[in-house]
C-alpha cells in the first residue's frame, strides 16, 4: 500500500469537495488538472522511485501465483503500472469505455485496487466516458483533451476520485474489492502509509476488514523515519509508539504488528536478501 501524497490530501480533498459542494464543477476541474501537472512533472524526475518500483514488480510480483496477491493504492501516480509486454498485468477492477494500445486491464492480472483514482485515467464529464491513457504523459496532456465517445466532444479530467460520493457508482466496486482482500489476507503489508486522523473512510475500510480476520492477519508496517541505524533506543521507542498505535486502532488483532522504519527501499532490500 503505498500513499505518497499524505501531506497534501487533505487539503486536496477539502477543496475539491467544497467545490463540488458549491456546484463549481469547472473549478473542480481546474484542480484536478492542477494536482495532474503537480504531480505529472516530479513524477518524471523520480529516477530512484522508477527503479523502486521496477524492483517491486521484478522480486515480488512476478513471481506470485495468480489470486496469491493483491494491491491497494491511494497514490494518484501511475508508478506503478502493467508491463507493456505479458510478463506483468494487473487488473484495474473497472469498465473503461476507452483503452489506448498498449494499454491493458486483465481480469486474470495482479489486483490493482486505485481507491482514490488514476492521473492516466480520465473521466468525460459529460458522458462519464473513462478512458485509460498511456504513459509517460506531458503535463499539458489533459488541455482541451476530448472524449472518445462518438459525438460526445465532451471535456476530460483526470479521474481523481475526490470526494468520493460525487463518483461512487463508478467506484464503489474497487472499495468492495479492497474490503474483501483486507477481509481474506493473511498478511498484510502497509508501506508509507499513518492512518493519519481525517481519513475516516480508510480507517473504517481496515476496522471492519480487519474484524473478520483479526485472528489470522498479520500485519507489517513500512515506515520511513529518519532516525540513524546505530540509534537502537530511539528506533526501539518508535517501534513502540507504531505498534501501540495498531493496538488501539485494530483490538482485536492477535498477531503481534511487525514494524520496519527504514522505509520503502530498505524494504526493497532485505526483502532481496530474505529471499
Ligand atoms: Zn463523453
Amino acid at each position: 500500500m503505498f500513499r505518497n501524497l499524505q501531506d497534501k490530501k487533505y487539503y486536496v480533498d477539502n477543496l475539491l469537495k467544497e467545490l463540488q459542494h458549491r456546484g463549481n464543477s469547472e473549478a473542480a476541474e481546474s484542480v484536478r488538472k492542477l494536482i495532474f501537472k503537480h504531480i505529472i512533472g516530479p513524477t518524471r524526475r523520480k529516477y530512484n522511485q522508477h527503479t523502486l518500483y521496477e524492483d517491486f514488480k521484478q522480486k515480488i510480483l512476478r513471481n506470485r501465483k495468480p489470486g496469491t496477491i493483491a494491491i491497494i493504492s491511494f497514490n494518484f501516480d501511475f508508478l506503478l503500472h502493467e508491463d507493456v509486454g505479458d510478463a506483468l498485468s494487473f487488473d484495474y477492477l473497472l469498465d473503461f469505455n476507452w483503452i489506448e494500445s498498449d494499454r491493458r486491464s486483465s481480469s486474470n492480472g495482479i489486483p490493482l485496487i486505485k481507491l482514490n483514482g488514476s492521473l492516466d485515467w480520465g473521466i468525460c464529464r459529460k458522458c462519464d466516458h473513462l478512458h485509460m491513457y498511456i504513459y509517460p504523459m506531458q503535463p499539458s496532456f489533459y488541455d482541451q483533451k476530448k472524449c472518445t465517445n462518438h459525438g460526445c466532444e465532451g471535456v476530460v479530467e483526470p479521474f481523481i476520485v475526490i470526494p468520493h460520493e460525487e463518483y461512487v457508482g463508478r467506484i464503489g466496486v474497487l472499495w468492495t474489492k479492497a474490503k474483501e482482500t483486507l477481509s481474506q489476507a493473511c498478511k498484510i503489508t502497509i508501506i508509507g502509509y499513518s492512518f493519519p486522523e481525517y481519513d475516516k473512510r480508510v480507517i473504517r475500510l481496515f476496522e471492519e476488514s480487519l474484524r473478520s480476520n483479526a485472528e489470522i492477519a498479520e500485519i507489517e508496517v513500512v515506515d520511513k523515519s529518519n532516525i540513524r541505524n546505530h540509534n537502537f533506543a530511539v528506533k526501539r521507542r518508535k517501534e513502540k509508539e507504531v505498534k501501540e498505535k495498531y493496538r488501539q486502532m485494530f483490538p482485536e488483532l492477535i498477531n503481534e504488528v511487525k514494524v520496519q522504519l527504514g522505509g520503502f527501499e530498505e524494504y526493497m532490500k532485505s526483502y532481496q536478501e530474505s529471499q
